[in-house]
């Protein structure tokens, strides 16, 4: 199977190309066609598995129709760390260059001033480390009614910092219809408690 079986976007298939990749990994395989019909998933795959384009690809075409309006990010994507919150926006950045998303990432040690101006704009992607995006809901500067994707990124990671009750907290703010993809590289029972709590009958994609 090539890319150009995935039903991925001309532009986007461009981006792809310019970034080397002859085929799609297992877990984009796998996951791509799911997240294009709006499925909710569970990825259980370690990172080098490219699990990162296995998300971003997909939502980028989703997100590539409709527009954000101000304070209401149209997708979330949560990560345990800075470093990771930092790749997966590279990500869309590397992928997303045929296409006119706006973006914010929220992750700690960073001041707030760009960071409230890009939010008060409206993304269609917000990325972002769970402490710095309680804070920011909590002094009112996101509404996450408008999120149709959440994506919680290394949720076995943001377990073991201790993130879980943030994450719930997220969770139960956002539209409950969203798409929900929840990636692990283990499945520990508070992650599958987590899941069994906040996704619709997600599909398990083992790589
Ligand atoms: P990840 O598992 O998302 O951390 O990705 C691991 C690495 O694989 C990254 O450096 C990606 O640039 C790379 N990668 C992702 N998808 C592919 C692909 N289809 N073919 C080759 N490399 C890829």
């Amino acid at each position: 199977m090539s890319f150009a079986d995935l039903h991925l976007s001309d532009e986007l298939l461009r981006a792809v190309t310019d970034s080397g990749y002859n085929d799609p990994t297992p877990i984009q395989r796998q996951a791509i066609p799911h997240v294009l019909m709006g499925r909710d998933i569970i990825g259980v795959a370690q990172t080098g598995t490219g699990k990162t384009a296995s998300f971003v690809l997909p939502m980028i075409d989703i997100l590539a129709s409709g527009r954000s309006r101000a304070r209401m990010p149209r997708s979330l994507i949560i990560a345990p760390t800075r470093e990771l919150a930092d790749q997966v926006a590279e990500n869309f950045v590397k992928y997303g260059k045929y296409h006119k998303l706006t973006m914010a990432l929220l992750i700690g040690g960073v001041g707030f001033g760009d960071q409230d101006k890009a939010l008060a704009k409206g993304v269609d992607v917000l990325i972002a480390t769970p402490g710095r995006l309680m804070d920011q809901f909590e002094r009112g500067k996101i509404l996450l009614s408008g999120v149709d994707i959440l994506v919680i990124d290394e949720a076995d990671r943001m377990l073991d910092m201790g993130f879980i009750p943030d994450v719930e907290k997220i969770c139960s703010k956002i539209n409950p219809n969203r798409q929900t993809l929840l990636f692990s590289a283990t499945m520990p029972p508070p992650i599958k408690k987590l899941a069994d709590r906040f996704m619709r009958e997600p599909r398990v994609i083992e790589v």
